[in-house]
This record gives structure tokens, sequence and C-alpha cells, in this order.
């Protein structure tokens, strides 16, 4: 500012320089422990950020370079080339386009339930049928079924690994073998989004499906490990008739430069993506002790949440747990009540843990 004021901008618009008035106009921060959304509140990485500064000054160009960069560290990262991918605005951006590609008025997608409901949400809205295939007991994806279900007039299958809400997996084996078989018949999309949190990720992708040419397309997001939610980035592996139909009806250069030049830097900073990891498997451990201390099941998570069964009526008890400034998720699932928690920082968790042991106790 004092530069400002001594070229002759001091005057009744200083603050606009100052930024001062931007505190009135930006939203304000929360003040309750989020654990809603599954974000990562341990990043973004001191890497990604300083990339997305160096970025800021290029805003007034449109992103051609920062794009590039991204694309050909993604191809080699995965393995691929370049037109085996599509970037979004987050992977929400991918699943709707996927939805519009095989989600029309005649469509039927297949997938587990429950699961993350995006893209058959979508594809529900453009007129296509969902077909849900109950989890198993055990919360597991009954994969000889749904395999079963693949008849011709499926247009799509929708598979979740690591799933939401649950938090389990199916192993690298089992959903490999899925995909090659079913892909024969119909696409298969594989939402990849909690996938950096599985113990082998790179044993249990489908991207192998792909380089062997099978019709399956994964989507991975920048928006957990990395800690990017707020950044929109994420993107998609198919083969490239795939991607380029997909890219007919969905992202159009919808990223911006800061957010790719981000993630360009954030891909390969190893180091951050062990750090994340570890801190979220201090928290899940964190909050497994305080269930199993109160009596409660839990399923053991691959994922940054942790799905267990409550004994009180889900509204209800995700309204007594907001009252206490505790933001979590609720759902019932074949009549049983259960609360899916992210995993916030350890002041978060300690609220939650504070907040749960009131509300169990306190239910009438
Ligand atoms: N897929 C799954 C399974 C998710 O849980 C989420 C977000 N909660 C998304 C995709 C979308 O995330 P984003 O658009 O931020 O990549």
């Amino acid at each position: 500012t004092a530069g400002l004021m001594t070229m002759g901008y001091a005057g009744a618009s200083t603050k606009f320089e100052e930024g001062s008035h931007i505190e009135s106009i930006l939203p304000k921060k929360d003040r309750y422990a989020r654990l809603t959304s599954n974000e990562n509140p341990f990043g973004p990485s001191a890497s990604a950020k300083k990339a997305l500064k160096a970025a800021i000054d290029d805003s007034f160009l449109y992103p051609r370079e920062y794009r590039q960069t991204l694309m050909s560290l993604i191809a080699k990262e995965e393995g691929v080339t370049e037109d085996h991918i599509l970037l979004g605005a987050g992977s929400s951006e991918l699943l709707h386009a996927a939805a519009r590609v095989y989600g029309g008025a005649n469509g039927k997608v297949l997938s587990a339930d429950p699961t993350y409901t995006s893209l058959v949400r979508s594809a529900e809205m453009m007129g296509s049928e969902w077909v849900k295939i109950p989890l198993d007991k055990q919360f597991d994806h009954d994969l000889s079924t749904m395999e079963y279900k693949v008849k011709p007039d499926i247009s799509l299958v929708y598979l979740v690994n690591p799933n939401n809400p649950t938090g389990k997996i199916m192993t690298g084996d089992e959903i490999i073998s899925f995909c090659d078989t079913v892909s024969a018949k119909v696409p298969v999309f594989v939402d990849e989004a909690y996938w950096d949190y599985m113990e082998n990720p790179k044993g249990s992708t489908t991207t192998a499906c792909i380089k062997k040419g099978a019709n399956v397309i994964v989507a991975r997001t920048f928006s957990k490990v990395h800690a990017f939610a707020g950044l929109r980035v994420g993107y998609c592996i198919a083969q490239p008739e795939v991607i380029k139909k997909l890219a007919k009806e969905g992202p159009r250069n919808t990223l911006s430069g800061p957010s790719m030049s981000a993630a360009t830097a954030s891909l390969v900073d190893y180091e951050f993506i062990k750090y994340s990891v570890k801190m979220n498997n201090e928290g899940k451990k964190f909050v497994y002790d305080v269930l199993e201390k109160t009596g409660h099941d839990y399923l053991p998570s691959h994922t940054n949440f942790i799905l267990f069964p409550i004994a009180m009526e889900s509204e209800d008890f995700k309204k007594k747990m907001l009252a206490k400034g505790v933001g979590i998720k609720s759902m019932n699932v074949a009549g049983q009540d259960y609360c899916r928690v992210s995993m916030g920082k350890m002041e978060d968790l300690e609220m939650f843990a504070d907040a749960f042991k009131q509300v169990i106790s306190t239910k009438i």
C-alpha cells in the first residue's frame, strides 16, 4: 500500500487498493466442526500453494500452458497418452458428463446402493432409470448379482471404490476381474475419489483395464488426499474415443490456471500425500477408540470418513450434533440409522467426541 500511496493512488478508494473491503464480502469462516463432506483439512500442500500463487499473475491469460503441463504430468503418472485423459472442475463435472453421455432418456445406470449418488441422480434427471443393487450384509458390493444384472439394456455400470458412504473397498483382483468381464458388454465407470487412501492404490486401480483396451472410465479427484475441494480439479481416464464423447458433452476448459498449476505441484508431492494419509489414519484411530469405548460398532474405513450405526433416529441425531457445533452426515440404510463422520483436524474430532458422548447419553 505504501507504494500505491506514493504513486498517487491515495484517496477515496484506498480501501479497495488495500483489499480491506473483502472481509465484509467474502464468506465467513465456519465456526463449527465441519465433518460432513469428506474434505481434507491437512492441506493444500505448501508446494500446491506456492504453485497457485506463482500462477496468479498469469490469470489474465487463457491457461493453455498450465493445462498442457498438468495433462502431460497426469499422462506420465498414469502411464497413458494424453488422449486418454479429460480434466474437469472436480470429478463432479466428469460424473455429470458421463450421465449426459450414458444416462439419456432410455438409459439404465446400474450401481450399488448405498453409494455416491451424484452420477445416478444426474442420469435420473435426464430420464434414465437407476438400477440399484443393494450392498450385501457386510456392506460389500454384491458383484456377482451386479454382473448377473448387466443385460444389454444397461447403459452404464457405476462403481465407487473405495465406496462412499461405507469406506469399504473391492480388492484390486475383484474389481479388475469384474471390469474386464462386464466392460465387454457395457461401459463401466469407476469412481476412485478416495483411491489414494487405500493401502495399495497402484494395485487397486482399474486403469490397468483401460491399458488393456477395456471400456472402463476411471475418475479421480484432487478434492480428497490433495485437499483441493475448493480448487475444483479432477480428471478421468478412458479410451480416446470415450474421452472424445465425454468432452463433447462435458467440460470445456473449465479449470483455472492457478488450480491446474497447484494440481501439477500436488500430483507429485508424494511426501504431502504420505502426510495426508498419516494424519487421516491418526484421526481414524482416535474416532475408532471413541466408538469402541462407547460400545459402538463401525466399518473399518479405507477413506477419510467412518460410517457407524447409531441407536437414534438419524435426522434427530444430526440435529443434536449440529446444536453442539458438529456437522456430520446421517442416513438410514435398510431400517438402521447411521452416522458418517469425516476426519477433521484433531480439535474437530475432539469436539465430535464430546458432542457425541453428550448426545448419546441424553437420548430420550
Ligand atoms: N465421487 C465421490 C465418491 C465423492 O465422495 C465425491 C465428493 N464427496 C465426488 C466424487 C465429487 O468430488 P469432486 O467434485 O470434489 O471431485
